[in-house]
């Protein structure tokens, strides 16, 4: 399908039709659209939204303090990505974010990927590594792959805990608990793994198009535009077609299913969302770090991180945005993450 990028834009910034609102629910959209200033190429008739697509940003407080815990008991050691080392907890102001129980004497260590924890326990074999195993469909994959090489080193000191999350059931949730959402930008790297099939029964069931897209400017633009004209209408529109394909990476998600199973996840500020996540099989416990009954969220009540991924509240419209809350100083996960919504919308000025 090629589009003249000249006229859509020309579209996008008459569009003098009803309002539409369209949402985002992955966080390299998120950061994409920020970056290179899109919304102030639309009509003010057409208002992107930033959905739960930024992992760090979904993740309940329980799972925060157990990370914490585990990287100040003796003979553990904890392993992250770097975004989730600031993300707060509930736990007391001195070791509320595992940065701060670092420096508390906690055993933290930041990597790049899931298999940089192989040559660390191997190091260690006295010490019990955990993995934070946070991510959407786009990850699990390399989680399983991670499994899948322990069972063949016999390597027994690594345990993930879990808070794997998928997409269709949020989105699902969405639809159902008053977002007010028009279309749905697919998220694009998830696409890569499930395929543009798995929103097509949600396209169906709430007769609302998913435009799959690029990361590129024009690309952006495209799925806008694709978005706007197809409003009303229950359709998947792939205009990622390089890169995604109808049925996915069938060899990751059969991996991904040898490992792991379908589960009620909670989103941070959102709640209890029935399979919405992943977790490992009953016979792969050897490898489970503790992840069920994490589902306490005491999350900062002046932080409205919920409302905003559920696309309810503006991020500017939260009284602590860029004030009593920012990056140097953030209140909610969402002021996090390069990925997350209110750090998206303060440090490049979304809103226009
Ligand atoms: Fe939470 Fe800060 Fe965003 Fe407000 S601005 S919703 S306190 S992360």
């Amino acid at each position: 399908m090629a589009f003249d990028l000249e006229a859509v834009k020309a579209y996008l910034a008459a569009y003098d039709g009803p309002p539409v609102r369209i949402m985002e629910v992955c966080g390299s959209h998120t950061a994409a659209i920020s970056k290179l200033g899109i919304p102030s190429m639309l009509s003010e008739r057409i208002q992107l939204i930033s959905g739960p697509g930024c992992p760090v940003c979904v993740t309940p407080t329980a799972y925060i303090d157990r990370l914490i815990d585990l990287s100040l008991t003796e003979g553990c050691a904890v392993c992250t990505f770097g975004d989730l080392l600031r993300v707060p907890g509930s736990r007391d102001r001195e070791v509320r974010t595992l940065n701060l129980a670092k420096g508390r004497g906690g055993k933290v260590y930041m990597l790049y990927s899931p298999m940089d924890i192989l040559p660390l326990a191997e190091q260690h074999p006295e010490w019990t590594w955990y993995f934070a195993a946070v991510g959407f469909e786009t990850t699990t994959p390399v989680y399983a792959l991670l499994l899948q090489t322990l069972e063949e080193r016999g390597i027994t000191n690594v345990k993930l805990v879990t808070a794997l999350k998928t997409m269709p059931a949020v989105i699902a949730h969405l639809c159902e608990n008053g977002a007010n959402i028009d279309a749905f930008l697919a998220p694009g790297h998830v696409s890569v793994v499930t395929g543009a099939q798995a929103f097509r029964p949600l396209a169906e069931r709430y007769r609302l198009p998913f435009v799959v897209s690029g990361f590129q400017g024009g690309e952006l633009l495209t799925a806008i535009y694709g978005a706007v004209r197809s409003v009303g209408q229950g359709r998947v529109l792939n205009l990622y077609p390089s890169v995604v394909t109808e049925q996915g990476n069938c060899e990751a998600q059969a991996l991904v299913s040898h490992y792991f199973r379908p589960c009620t996840a909670v989103w941070r500020g959102m709640g209890e969302i029935a399979d919405s996540g992943m977790m490992l099989r009953p016979e792969f416990s050897a490898y489970e770090g503790g992840s069920a009954g994490l589902n306490r969220d005491n999350a900062n009540p002046a932080c409205s991180c919920g409302a905003v991924l559920s696309g309810k509240l503006r991020p500017q419209d939260c009284p602590l945005f860029g004030k009593g809350c920012n990056p140097m100083n953030p209140q909610g996960a969402c002021m996090v993450s390069t990925e997350g919504s209110c750090f998206q919308y303060l440090t490049n000025h979304r809103d226009r």
